[in-house]
């Protein structure tokens, strides 16, 4: 099918390839962009973006406000400014809920729009068309094992390891509403890969003052998410470096990085992470100091480091001790997040248990 998609429609997935031509010559340069009103509400449109991704609870809406060509330029706006930030957890949101709006508008779209509608009723046209976009052979009930794998190497739902899929003649069977996650994990696979862009410093220098306040919302938000900070509910990794430093032991540099980020994360500041490393038998303030702001951006780099997710604290061998709660979460932050409100007498949210860390994985 030749996908002729619609500038309404294009703006639902303004990541394709077509949406960015549709746009071209419509708007002046980013830097002139920012000096006019009409640049300003469009920096207010890939702001409102922004915080869209990084709020917990997701929301979408079926009109989108403004023109098609407008929201195409938020998006490619919005990306610009996280790269600005060039914090990985935020990049890592932004990308989720550009996969999660376009996996949104997708199901919408099918069931609105007659172009994509057949007889049988079952048949994904505009999923099917969007896999094409993206490079992805997905057809009504199948798709190629070497196409499914790569896509499916960062979920753990069970569900989606091959041991547990029918394979036939080099195609794995999949069932209608996975048609649309794989498309989503697709879209997050691609979105991901391009950030954070190469912004120019002057740029990001014009931007700086909105950068600054989504950085202190952003922060706020963390905050918010893991309250106060409890002890009894670190996973059982965190123990263990927390109880190896308590010991007098020295930890190994990907020991301190994971710890690190993981306080910082979880709302520590600067001076309890130091205070904490002060149980260390090798404990320098100097040096501890200079290493704990690098890694929390505060150093004058301004990245802040992710923690690792559980995955690449296997490799290093910082997964020691795990429990049952492990099986059920990729990212030791997840953990936290659930075993706190278990603490509350509430179950894990949607999106918190395996296959959807809160947050994603991260640097190592
Ligand atoms: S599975 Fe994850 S959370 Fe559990 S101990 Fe290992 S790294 Fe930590």
């Amino acid at each position: 099918m030749e996908y002729s998609p619609s500038a309404k429609e294009l703006s639902h997935f303004p990541f394709l390839k077509k949406a960015q031509d549709h746009v071209k010559g419509r708007f002046a340069s980013v830097d002139s962009l920012l000096k006019d009103k009409k640049g300003e509400a469009l920096i207010e449109r890939a702001l409102v973006r922004v915080q869209g991704a990084i709020t917990p609870k997701k929301t979408f809406a079926p009109v989108v406000t403004g023109t098609p060509e407008e929201e195409i330029a938020g998006y490619a706006l919005a990306r610009i400014i996280v790269s600005c930030v060039n914090d990985r957890q935020l990049i890592e949101r932004l990308t989720r809920y550009e996969a999660e709006r376009a996996y949104y508008f997708l199901v919408k779209e099918e069931d609105w729009n007659q172009n994509y509608l057949q007889e049988d009723g079952e048949y994904s046209r505009l999923c099917v068309a969007l896999a094409g976009e993206l490079g992805i052979r997905i057809t009504q009930d199948r798709m190629p094992l070497v196409d499914y794998v790569e896509l499916v190497s960062p979920l753990h739902e069970d569900r989606f390891h091959l041991v547990n899929r029918r394979l036939e003649d080099g195609f794995v069977a999949i069932k209608k509403d996975e048609r649309y996650e794989l498309v989503r994990e697709r879209i997050r696979l691609l979105l991901r890969r391009d950030l954070p862009h190469k912004v120019p410093a002057a740029l990001c220098e014009q931007l700086s003052p909105r950068v600054a306040q989504l950085k202190k919302v952003y922060q706020e938000q963390m905050l918010q998410q893991f309250g106060t900070i409890e002890e009894s509910a670190f996973p059982p990794c965190m123990q263990a470096l927390v109880t190896a430093l308590t010991a007098g032991t020295n930890l190994s540099h990907a020991g301190r990085f994971s710890l690190t980020t993981f306080l910082h994360t979880i709302g520590m500041d600067v001076s309890g992470i130091a205070a904490l490393y002060a149980r260390s038998p090798d404990f320098d303030p100097e040096k501890t100091m200079y290493q704990v702001e690098h890694i929390t951006g505060r150093g004058g780099s301004g990245t802040e480091y992710t923690t690792p997710a559980c995955a690449a604290m296997r490799t290093t061998g910082l997964c020691v001790h795990r429990d049952p709660l492990c099986e059920k979460i990729g990212h030791p932050l997840s953990y936290y997040k659930v075993k706190k409100r278990d603490r509350m007498g509430k179950g894990p949210k949607k999106g918190e248990e395996k296959g959807a860390e809160v947050p994603t994985p991260s640097s190592t």
